[in-house]
């Protein structure tokens, strides 16, 4: 008998596609059946790339820089990435610290087939942004799901590691997609404090940090360096800040091996992102930021409102979330009214029968719980308010 060898590879086995992507899908199909679906699903900014920044990729076309880069990404790119965090105690990273690659997620994996191997356990706080989970499964490691609670506002803390022994790796997320949670400054302290006792390292994705709503200033781990010298790496993401998901432009920031083992990876896998959005990025860190600002101040118009307006519908309870472009509500209440038993399902419900598209907690390891993007416009999120009203009435009292 032949044997098959047309199966998959079964590392394939224990990873899903990304739930938010399937909303997306499931949002458009409607879409095609002509309904107007208001979207709270989608995880990018609403807003278009800012001019300078499109201005410089169109000079960078021009003058020919069409070519293969360096595979870490062109040094001005990598020194304008080290400028943003020059004042980090425990000194400045190098450029030759930074790699750039095809956005946050793509160097999150480089970072991950560097440093894990199968049997690696990897502590990551639920809910948890989606992907992290399934690139741990993809090296064969073993995700850690350690879970904050809605009545601390979700933060990650540090004394819930202490249960967990042999942690290679914390992957940490402030602010938070989805539930829009900060780390504040001392628990950075504790987590990075427990890092450094127990050998391990810390991952921070930090692609959300412009969009933090206070109170106070946001507490980066860039902080951190000096007692995390050799396991810190911190990840971040030209996408949300600049609204530019499409121009795929990432980096991390570590020491200079790990670094070099991500070039490694990434010279057999994508070489580099593209040269003309590394143009654009440089344009983008070393440009005028008032763009960021403007954003920033609409989307918190947009939280504060839909926060609000969320909490008076019977059945929705929402905490105001200090960062990210994300509500995070727990929906228990509307689910019991309406019969359902999973928020998958509640999720579902809202999508056949008001055509409001969110994305459901489970997809995020904690259901009870959906996911709303307030990155669409105040005008849309009222209507998709006043239908979800419609639907499970208002709050009493
Ligand atoms: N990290 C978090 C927490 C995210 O929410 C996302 C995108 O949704 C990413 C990383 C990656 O974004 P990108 O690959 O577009 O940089």
């Amino acid at each position: 008998m032949m044997s098959d060898d047309t199966r998959l590879a079964r590392r394939l086995e224990v990873v899903s596609v990304s739930p938010t992507l399937a909303v997306m899908m499931e949002a458009r199909a409607l879409r095609e059946r002509g309904v107007d679906v208001i979207d709270f699903g989608p995880g990018e900014p609403d807003f278009d790339t800012p001019g300078n920044i499109k201005q410089a990729a169109i000079a960078a076309l021009a003058a020919n820089q069409t070519h293969y880069t360096d595979t870490g990404g062109i040094l001005e790119l990598r020194r304008a990435i080290a400028g943003r965090y020059a004042g980090a105690q425990g000194g400045a990273w190098g450029p030759d610290e930074v790699i750039t690659g095809c956005g946050g997620k793509n160097v999150l994996f480089l970072a991950a087939m560097a440093l894990l191997e199968p049997g690696d356990r990897v502590a990551i706080y639920a809910p948890y942004w989606v992907s992290f989970p399934e690139q741990v499964k993809l090296c064969g490691a073993e995700p850690v799901i350690v879970s904050t609670k809605e009545n601390d506002g979700f933060v990650s803390r540090a004394r819930d590691l202490e249960a967990h022994r042999g942690i290679k790796a914390i992957i940490v997320n402030s602010p938070c997609n989805p539930s829009g949670a900060v780390i504040p400054a001392d628990e950075v302290e504790r987590l990075a404090a427990f890092a450094a006792k127990s050998g391990c390292w810390l991952i921070s994705d930090e692609t959300y940090d412009t969009f933090h709503y206070g109170p106070g200033t946001f507490a980066s781990f860039a902080s951190q360096r000096a007692g995390l010298k050799e396991r810190l790496l911190l990840v971040n993401s030209l996408s949300k800040t600049y609204a530019m998901t499409g121009w795929r432009v990432g980096y991390a920031l570590g020491p200079r091996p790990v670094i070099e083992a991500m070039r490694k990876i990434q010279s057999h896998d994508a070489t580099h992102t593209s040269s003309i959005s590394q143009a654009a990025a440089v344009a983008a860190l070393t440009g005028p930021q008032d763009s960021v600002a403007a954003m920033r101040e609409e989307y918190r118009r947009r939280r504060d409102e839909l926060v609000r307006s969320l909490n008076r519908i019977r059945g929705i309870a929402c905490m105001l979330p200090p960062g990210s472009f994300y509500v995070f509500p727990n929906v228990t209440g509307a689910m019991t009214a309406l019969g359902c038993a999973t928020s998958i399902e509640f999720g579902r419900r809202l999508m056949a029968e008001i055509g409001v598209a969110t994305v459901p907690g489970e997809a995020f390891g904690m259901p009870g719980f959906v996911r709303l993007s307030y990155a669409l416009s105040l005008d849309r999120i009222r209507a998709g308010v006043e239908r979800l009203r419609g639907l499970l009435g208002a709050r009493e009292g």
